[in-house]
């Protein structure tokens, strides 16, 4: 069998697993729960096939280090690990809030927004994208499609599905943690991908930050 075929399965068991106490515990965290559940596996069934592809995908350069490895962790312990202890085991309910039974669905106002935004800016960057900070050895400055006046829209897409999470879990640590986590991860690596693209692709970056916002798109441009 094949390395991706078990990867297959066993995420496939592991989710199974996670819905059936979902399921189980619906009474207890509410609509909310299935909901994150849903943008999670959303989120993977867009990244998985691009981060297969990009393993194939020759590297020029890194700036992967300590720092980056540890917020990358940290990202996974607030937008996965936290939330998933919290659905599945309630250790952290000390620190739930009290929400009216329809507060879960308006998450959907974000994370539906930021799913869509997810997809369309892995497909742009196409194989220029990776998980941590690189250039590729063919490596393309996209300027287009969702790139065209945002220069992190996979950034923004992900702020939209942790915003999200923090309305699907009401509780302050499990809801809140994948903001925090990512939001801290932005301030540090965003200025390093942008000062690597400019000594990368020079005028033509620095044109191109004229013209885009970082997040949300320049307006009059
Ligand atoms: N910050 C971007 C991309 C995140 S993926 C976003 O939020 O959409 C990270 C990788 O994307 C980086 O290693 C960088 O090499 C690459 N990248 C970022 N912007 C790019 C662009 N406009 N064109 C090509 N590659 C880009």
């Amino acid at each position: 069998m094949r390395s991706n075929q078990l990867g297959n399965i066993i995420g496939l068991i592991v989710a199974a697993v996670i819905l059936g106490v979902f399921v189980w515990r619906l009474p207890i965290n509410g609509w909310g729960s299935l909901l994150w559940f849903g943008a999670m596996v959303g989120m993977g069934i867009i990244r998985v096939p691009h981060e297969r592809q990009s393993k194939t995908v020759e590297t020029a350069s890194s700036k992967q280090d300590n720092i980056e490895n540890v917020l990358l962790f940290g990202v996974s312990l607030g937008s996965a690990i936290l939330p998933a202890l919290q659905l599945l085991t309630g250790w952290l309910s000390f620190a739930n809030y009290s929400v009216p039974s329809f507060w879960p669905f308006l998450g959907l106002l974000f994370a539906l927004p930021g799913l869509w935004l997810f997809r369309r800016s892995h497909v742009d960057l196409g194989e220029n994208w990776s998980v941590t900070l690189e250039i590729r050895s063919e490596h393309g400055l996209v300027t287009n499609g969702v790139y065209n006046k945002i220069r992190h829209p996979m950034y923004s897409a992900i702020f939209l599905l942790y915003a999200g999470q923090a309305i699907f879990i009401h509780n302050w640590i499990a809801g809140l943690s994948g903001l925090f986590a990512f939001g801290l991860m932005y301030i540090v690596r965003t200025p390093i991908e942008e000062a690597m693209m400019k000594e990368q692709f020079g005028q033509a970056y620095d044109d191109y930050c004229i013209r885009t916002g970082r997040l949300v798109p320049k307006m009059g441009s």
